[in-house]
């Protein structure tokens, strides 16, 4: 009789963090997130949220963008001077409403 030898295998991949926060570039602290929402087949939206003071940040980007190139727009943007104009602040823990067909000129 065949006896299989059983070889318990487990995978396991230590789960990286690194790079899931990021340094706000309005208040310094090293707790914004990014998040994505695929928008179309070769869209998404990134969006920039910092736990601290609040900011929030949507931007256009293509599907193959990581959340690095998210933060540095927003990072640009920041340091062009133009955040306020471009973002906008949420309460920290409200939920984040659908963006509502307001187009951006581009
Ligand atoms: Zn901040």
């Amino acid at each position: 009789m065949g006896r299989r030898k059983k070889r318990a295998r487990v995978k396991k991949k230590p789960i990286k963090l690194i790079g899931k926060y990021f340094y706000c570039p309005r208040c310094g602290s090293l707790t914004m997130t990014v998040s994505f929402e695929k928008i179309s087949e070769t869209e998404k939206i990134g969006r920039a949220t910092c736990g601290t003071c609040g900011l929030y940040c949507e931007v256009k980007v293509p599907m193959r963008a990581e959340k690095v190139d998210v933060y540095n727009m927003v990072a640009d943007m920041a340091y062009e001077g133009g955040l306020e104009s471009k973002c906008e602040e949420r309460k920290v823990g409200e939920d984040m409403e659908e963006y509502a067909g307001e187009e951006e000129g581009e």
